[in-house]
């Protein structure tokens, strides 16, 4: 219960106007890009939004003392129901922290506040020649703080690791108020545990991000795309293999399923012949165009020998645009197929890619529901679309059982519940199974350790 003795403690640290109560400011904190349905039981109580690490710092002070749940929000872009105020409380909105603190073009590094969206930093650090790789698709929205809580990928995560790989240091806020530093910008550091990286991934639950040190790399000087076409998933899948074997390392390798194509042919009035069961776009880079020149030749030939149907290698930066647009346009083409699109996220070994999407469409056959099946597969992150009607008599049951194959197929092959969205709410469930009862426990003493109240992000990830 926030009382409104503790609602003016909170707006004598954020100013009034960033207090919000009404119904529908709650009502507009209350869901994520994650598919849980709206629930007056997820309205925070109160919305705090803050400017500063001090009025972070002061909130939380007051929420510890209190005992009053804490959800922390990005642009709520999580897939997962990461930012989603189950047991109401406050949702503590970090949108207004957007500076770039400092560019260290000397250290090659990027200090920046949590509220600073993905392809701000990308386009900052681009115009001064330097490169923050990892790529969310959905970094056009998606804040900074939400990619580190989240530990997010993206399509370059092949060649260049996802977003714990550039983390450096941090400034966290903790459950009570107090304000640590890990890391830095020393790039060789073993001094205690790594608190960087527990807290990279740890999705709100152990404490406030509000601050960022990145590593940034040199921009490559050239770039070019690839799209091949597969009447078979299996050959598809074994030029990727054939290609990384041969020590090609591509900036992204993603594989659309036929399902997935025909989508995006649908929605973007393109003619793609039924025979293709499966696309890959490999985009390379690299320092020279003719270096690069070579790599796409040595692609096509591996593909030629892969019995590829059609190869197309992008003559220009707009035709590569062009074929990455069908990549892009993916999700909300899959989406537009049914009236709920659940979308998930597994990550297998890369060898056992042709493996679980066969084994993915024997479970959408039994169970009748439409599953597109499009992913990272140059590293094994699948994103299975379960495409369902739950308006439908049974459907729901239906749908859960089939989501609940599809994590047992990866856990099978030795692969992991999620890639890139995390845990969150969806897959709670599940992470004993994952983890084993003694993973779980020690993640539970963790969280005891730092937030022994309980108050941020309750009921998320175990
Ligand atoms: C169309 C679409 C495409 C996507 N593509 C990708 C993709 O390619 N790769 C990928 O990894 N993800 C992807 N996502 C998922 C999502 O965008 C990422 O997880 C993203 O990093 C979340 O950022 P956000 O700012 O929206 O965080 P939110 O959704 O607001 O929050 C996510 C989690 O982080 C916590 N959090 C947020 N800020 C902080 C902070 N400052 N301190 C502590 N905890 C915090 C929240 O409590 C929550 O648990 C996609 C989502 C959509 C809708």
């Amino acid at each position: 219960m926030i009382t409104e003795a503790i609602k003016s403690k909170l707006r004598a640290v954020v100013g009034d106007e960033n207090v919000l109560d009404t119904n529908l400011d709650r009502f507009g904190y209350s869901y994520d890009s994650s598919f849980i349905p709206l629930l007056p039981a997820n309205n925070p109580d109160i919305v705090v939004r803050p400017l500063t690490t001090d009025e972070v710092s002061k909130v939380m002070v007051i929420a510890n003392a209190h005992a009053i749940p804490v959800t922390a929000r990005g642009a709520a872009s999580g897939r997962t129901g990461g930012s989603i105020p189950v047991r109401g409380g406050m949702s503590l909105a970090l949108d207004r922290m957007t500076r770039i603190i400092e560019f260290d073009e000397r250290n090659m590094m990027v200090t920046v506040e949590p509220g600073v969206r993905t392809i701000d930093l990308y386009n900052h650090c681009a115009a001064k020649g330097l490169f923050y790789p990892p790529d969310p698709a959905s970094w056009k929205f998606s804040t900074m703080g939400g990619n580190v809580a989240e530990n997010a990928g993206g399509m370059r995560a092949v060649k260049y690791g996802v977003t714990n790989n550039y983390v450096m240091g941090l400034e966290v806020v903790l459950a009570d108020g107090r304000v640590i530093n890990t890391g830095g910008k020393a790039i060789k550091n073993v001094t205690g545990y790594n608190l960087t990286q527990l807290f990279t991934g740890s999705e709100g639950t152990l404490g406030i991000i509000t601050k960022m040190t990145l590593r940034l790399i040199s921009m490559p000087k050239a770039r070019n795309t690839l799209q091949l076409m597969f009447p078979s998933l299996d050959d598809a899948c074994a030029t990727i293999h054939a290609m990384l074997q041969a020590g090609i390392v591509p900036a992204a390798a993603e594989l659309m399923d036929k399902m997935s194509l025909q989508a995006v042919a649908r929605h973007r009035k393109l003619d793609i012949d039924q025979a293709i069961e499966a696309c890959v776009v490999i985009e390379i880079d690299g320092e020279d165009t003719a270096a690069l020149d070579k790599q796409a030749e040595a692609i096509e030939k591996i593909a030629r020998s892969l019995r590829v149907a059609e190869v197309r290698i992008a003559a220009d930066a707009k035709e590569a645009e062009d074929i990455w647009a069908i990549r892009r346009g993916l999700s909300s083409a899959v989406g537009a197929m049914a009236p709920t699109r659940l979308g998930e996220d597994i990550s297998v070994p890369r060898d056992a890619f042709p493996e679980v999407v066969r084994r993915i469409k024997k479970i959408s056959e039994t169970h009748g529901i439409p599953i597109a099946v499009y992913g990272h597969a140059g590293d094994g992150n699948l994103h299975p679309s379960v495409l369902c009607d739950l308006a439908k008599p049974g459907e729901e049951e239906r749908v859960h059982k089939a989501v609940d194959e599809i994590f047992a197929v990866a856990l099978e092959v030795g692969g992991t519940l999620s890639g890139e969205h995390g845990i969150g709410m969806t897959k709670r469930k599940y992470i004993a199974s994952a983890l084993g009862e003694d993973g779980v426990e020690v993640l539970k003493a963790i969280k005891l350790a730092l937030d022994p109240k309980g108050i941020l992000n309750p009921d998320k990830v175990w």
